[in-house]
């Protein structure tokens, strides 16, 4: 239960001064966030390819305020592509985006962001990848997969994001899986209501496990983003019974979180994406990923008391 109590917290301003301002916490966040600038990712891009992994890259920034930020961080994605450009890696390395930092939020938010995502996605093809449209928080959703729809018409490989902690999600399962579309299915990482979602791990998974099978039945390429050992081997099940092939869907794991475990998947054969953030707003990206593992906050209390 402590997650959810982070992910609170995590929204005070004195507790982000708080984080952002303790000199120990660069080094915890280094671990999740390699790299601030495209100059900083390009070595972890290249090592990981050449590991055999594959990326989807996340310029980190979500907590946005004006449209001027928006079309920065769509700038900042557009600066990636152009750097990916000469690596000639293809759809080795996609990108993921937040459609909050592209302004969904502010006024005419959905329009807005529809406008600043177009160009990556359009670039991203040009050089012969994709873009995954990430999920945020519940309130977000019907918009972003108006966008994710919108964009499929021109470039329809365009993938999203949906979380099995929601009970929509079944429902969009469904609907996604038929239209053929690219799909990573997650746990959910944001601070839910019991209105809309699942509260208990137990029920999280059961409904993962669903939702997999229905994306495994359907058209589309679905992509396993979860670290938990038993939903990969149910994923690895469930793909082998709907006689899906090792390019027929994906594993997908967060940089810095059971690596071992990429490199393994990845020298069976499968296809293993490494989601790799970068950038200097950091800030939401790093409490989730304490907030997803009280270990992880534990060991940052500790270096925060034994170095501060
Ligand atoms: C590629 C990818 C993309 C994602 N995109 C989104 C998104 O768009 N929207 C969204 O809401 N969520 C997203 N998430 C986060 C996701 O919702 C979960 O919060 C996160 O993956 C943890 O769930 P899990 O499936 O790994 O299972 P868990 O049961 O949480 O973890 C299984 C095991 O993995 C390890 N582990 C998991 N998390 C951590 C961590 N932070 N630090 C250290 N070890 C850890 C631990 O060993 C743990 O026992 C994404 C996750 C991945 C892998």
């Amino acid at each position: 239960m402590l997650g959810p109590v982070i992910l609170a917290a995590s929204r005070s301003d004195r507790i982000r001064r708080l984080i952002s301002a303790a000199p120990v916490t660069k080094q915890v966040v280094d671990r999740f966030i390699p790299g601030e600038t495209v100059e900083d990712i390009v070595p972890i891009i290249q090592d990981l390819t050449a590991k055999g992994l594959e990326l989807t890259m996340d310029v980190v920034g979500e907590d946005i305020t004006t449209p001027a930020q928006a079309a920065a961080a769509r700038d900042a994605y557009l600066e990636l592509v152009d750097r990916l450009e000469p690596l000639k890696l293809g759809a080795r390395a996609e990108m993921s985006v937040k459609l909050s930092m592209f302004g969904q939020a502010l006024e005419d938010g959905h329009e807005l962001a529809f406008k600043n995502v177009r160009p990556v996605v359009e670039a991203a093809a040009a050089i012969g990848t994709t873009v995954t449209l990430d999920a945020e928080d519940h309130t977000t959703l019907d918009s972003m997969f108006a966008i994710h729809e919108e964009l499929r018409k021109d470039f329809p490989e365009t993938g999203c994001v949906i979380q099995s902690y929601l009970f929509r999600t079944e429902a969009d399962a469904r609907r996604l899986a038929a239209s053929g579309s690219r799909v990573r299915l997650v746990k959910g990482a944001y601070k839910e209501p019991a209105e809309v979602a699942h509260q208990h791990k137990h029920e999280i998974d059961k409904a993962y496990v669903r939702i997999l099978k229905i994306l495994m039945d359907g058209e589309g390429y679905p992509m396993i983003g979860s670290h938990d050992p038993r939903l990969i081997s149910i994923a690895q099940e469930l793909a082998h019974r709907a006689g899906r092939k090792l390019d027929e869907y994906e594993f997908q794991m967060l940089y810095g979180i059971r690596s071992d475990e990429h490199l393994r998947l990845a020298a069976e054969g499968h296809r293993m994406r490494v989601y790799t953030a970068f950038g200097t707003d950091w800030y939401g990206y790093f409490m989730r990923r304490l907030a997803e593992k009280p270990a992880n906050l534990r060991f940052f209390a500790r270096s925060m008391i034994t170095k501060g």
